[in-house]
């Protein structure tokens, strides 16, 4: 059967607004279609998930659904196209067009069907075979594998720990502009945001943040999500929480624990910190399907498998993994069909574990204490769950609790059951640190009641990240406490450079000449630029400026990194401006957003009219989310401080006006709002002052040709003023 078809993706009406066009759950997106913006190529790309392909195919759109796909793209002859499976074949059309053919011939779910045209660069990798392309703008082509190069050995790790080889015929990459979403696993064609371009040197200060946890997170779906789908919407966790610990998984393999402890203390703070509302991990009680994307499917569910691992131990974790992969692949699948893997590998029922954590809401919130009593030579450890019943659970749960005494280390295991848990151990002396939960695995919020030489101790003696960590946070709420800063100054030469900078940064306010010293060489010699960019700013900030330190900022503006460049260029500022200003004025031409928040900064500080050029030049460079806030924010403290001149002053009310009433960043509108606020009481200062000035003349020279200047001044300002009070309406 056939059915002739045409989709109008842009003629769709969004029913639940009545009469509004769809404008992110098109399915197809046309970009740049006039090529009127000279900013960015045309582009056709498409974007399926949730249920949005059968905007321009029809078909069943629902996850549980499976087909086969081809797809003939009839485009102009320089453009690249891409699509699921393979490329059959590519016909010249003699009239400047050309026609791919692009199958594939595996089941698929509609939702991860796709197809993306545009003027891209590709770049050729492989893996055993299999092609591995990046399809980049082409200014990027020659940082492709500088920013995806480590796919191959991606794609080899998940297959070895999975027991599963990658199970497609090749994997693409491609960057899309103007893309609705962070990035989609559409099967062996992913689809990622133009956040993921960047240079061989942007790539320097933030490897992570920037590139690798997607890659890891995009591919990794292409066993859970693509190969074994949620069954509904309500089980997307199946999908979302294994590619969100696939970046665990990356990490730990190529960059080490301490790297991939530090993403799982992130992603589980972000869950617990902006998570007001909570659900059970599994949901069949949303409102929107898309209300399910969120940090309890992504974070939560991720933290979930780690203490999954934990508990079962790593054979039995992937053993788990592989079977839930054979038994469901090319299928849907539900969360019970997971526990049954599990329970089939390791032998154990799992029920508690899934009911506690899958069919459940929160998340423990523990308050703990330990105690000795040296006549009974025991140690007494106490565990109250404290989180609000109503809302969530008492947690059964094993853990780790390792006890150190003169020097070794005795590990027992307790069984967490009630809401109010004690356990005795036997001592002979009184502990040196009693490490509750010793693997750091429980997704939870723990008030520990721990003396500071404990603290001190754990520093000392921890292995793991998250126990240093844990150390230093509680040592630095207790600074003054003997010993404490002793340790924070230690934790400068933390072998992992994310608590070198947690350090640096908890001893911003400390002006000991041993510090200085330190800050000193950490600024020059740091291998983290990061560590080198925050040692920059804290000298800068906290000690006495020398010729030694100016040189040391000037070198900075040598530094590979971006970061340090920048805090250079923000501690030369404060020692001498007009050496600031020169340096600003010639690193314009760089094209990096914090090189050039840092150089606007110079010039919200120093500059006049003649910067305001420079501002509504970034504008475009500055878009992403949290550079956007900084733009905003120092673009409204330049004019409202350094500008006279109203055309000036007007471009950037334009600019920032613009933000505050179309943009989309929430935190970047309330800083527009609050610069152009600004602005308006410059200009009402502006105005007593001339109106001041028109007094005075009127009263001791009426004749004064200056008066109706003076006037017209005015008016022009409040005119200006009138505008910006409008925009702020809005
Ligand atoms: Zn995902």
């Amino acid at each position: 059967m056939y059915i002739e078809y045409v989709s109008k993706p842009e003629e769709l009406i969004d029913e639940q607004a009545g009469s509004a066009a769809i404008t992110s759950h098109k399915g197809l997106f046309f970009i740049n279609a006039n090529d009127s913006d000279k900013t960015k190529p045309r582009e056709v790309w498409t974007q399926g998930e949730t249920e949005d392909n059968s905007c321009w195919f029809p078909t069943i759109d629902k996850p549980n659904q499976r087909m086969t796909e081809e797809i003939f793209m009839t485009i102009e002859k320089d453009f690249k196209t891409l699509s699921n499976g393979a490329l059959l074949s590519s016909i010249d059309n003699k009239d400047g067009t050309r026609t791919d053919h692009w199958s594939m011939d595996l089941n698929i779910p509609p939702y991860l069907v796709m197809m993306t045209a545009g003027p891209y660069a590709v770049v050729k990798d492989s893996w055993h075979g299999k092609e591995v392309n990046y399809f980049v703008d082409k200014k990027y082509e020659k940082y492709a594998k500088d920013i995806f190069g480590n796919t191959p050995q991606m794609i080899e790790l998940f297959s070895k720990l999975l027991k599963f080889p990658y199970p497609w015929n090749k994997y693409d990459q491609v960057v899309a502009h103007d893309y609705v979403s962070g990035a989609m696993e559409n099967t062996t064609a992913t689809l990622l945001g133009e956040f993921l371009q960047h240079t061989r040197r942007e790539l320097i200060d933030n490897k992570f943040d920037n590139a690798e946890d997607d890659i890891s997170h995009e591919l990794f779906h292409h066993w859970f999500g693509d190969l074994v789908t949620c069954e509904s919407w309500s089980n997307l966790t199946l999908n979302e929480s294994f590619a969100n610990y696939s970046e665990y998984l990356w990490r730990q393999y190529k960059y080490g624990a301490d790297e991939a402890d530090e993403l799982l203390q992130k992603n589980g703070g972000e869950y617990i910190n902006n998570t007001p509302t909570q659900h059970n991990l599994v949901d069949f009680y949303y409102k929107d399907r898309e209300d399910v994307f969120d940090l309890i499917s992504y974070n939560k569910g991720g933290c979930i498998l780690h203490m999954l691992r934990s508990v079962v131990g790593d054979s039995a974790f992937f053993d788990a993994l592989h079977l839930y992969l054979e038994t469901n692949k090319f299928s849907p699948a539900e969360a019970p069909q997971l526990r049954l893997a599990f329970e089939k590998t390791t032998g154990q029922d799992l029920t508690w574990f899934f009911s506690e954590w899958y069919n459940n809401k929160g998340y423990p919130q523990f308050d703990i204490k330990h105690s000795y009593d040296s006549v009974k030579q025991q140690v007494t450890l106490e565990v109250n769950q404290t989180q609000d019943l109503s809302e969530s659970t008492i947690f059964q749960m094993p853990v780790n609790v390792d006890i150190y005494c003169n020097g070794t280390k005795e590990s027992h295991v307790v069984t967490l059951s009630k809401n109010r848990d004690k356990f005795v151990f036997n001592a002979t002396v009184k502990p040196d640190w009693v490490d509750f939960d010793s693997q750091k695995m429980l997704l939870c919020v723990k008030n520990e009641d721990v003396h500071t030489n404990e603290r001190i101790f754990e520093y000392n003696h921890a292995v793991k990240y998250l126990a240093r960590y844990e150390a230093l946070r509680s040592l630095a709420s207790h600074i003054s406490k003997p010993g404490a800063r002793d340790v924070l100054i230690k934790a400068l030469h933390d072998k992992f450079w994310y608590l070198r900078r947690y350090a640096i940064n908890k001893l911003t306010d400390d002006t000991m000449p041993d510090f200085e010293a330190e800050l000193r060489k950490m600024a020059v010699n740091d291998s983290s630029s990061m560590v080198r960019a925050d040692a920059i700013n804290v000298l800068a900030k906290n000690f006495k400026h020398d010729g030694s330190l100016s040189v040391m900022y000037k070198n900075a503006l040598n530094d590979s990194s971006y970061s340090v460049e920048t805090e250079g260029l923000s501690a030369l500022a404060m020692v001498n401006k007009q050496v600031a200003m020169k340096y600003a004025h010639d690193l314009e031409n760089s094209d990096e957003a914090d090189l050039l928040l840092g150089i606007a900064g110079v010039y919200s500080q120093y500059g006049n009219d003649s910067n305001g050029d420079f501002f509504a030049k970034i504008a475009d460079h500055v878009s992403g989310f949290e550079p956007q806030i900084v733009y905003v924010a120092v673009y409204g403290q330049f004019l409202k401080q350094r500008c006279t001149n109203n055309a000036n002053i007007s471009k950037g009310v334009d600019i920032i006006g613009s933000i505050y009433v179309h943009g989309s960043n929430r935190i970047a509108k309330f800083y527009a709002r609050s610069a152009l606020q600004q602005v308006v009481a410059s200009y009402q200062d502006r105005e007593g002052v001339l109106n001041e000035q028109i007094t005075e003349l009127q009263k001791n020279s009426p004749n004064d040709p200056k008066i109706s200047t003076l006037q017209v001044s005015l008016s022009d300002d409040k005119a200006e003023e009138g505008k910006i009070n409008d925009i702020i309406a809005q």
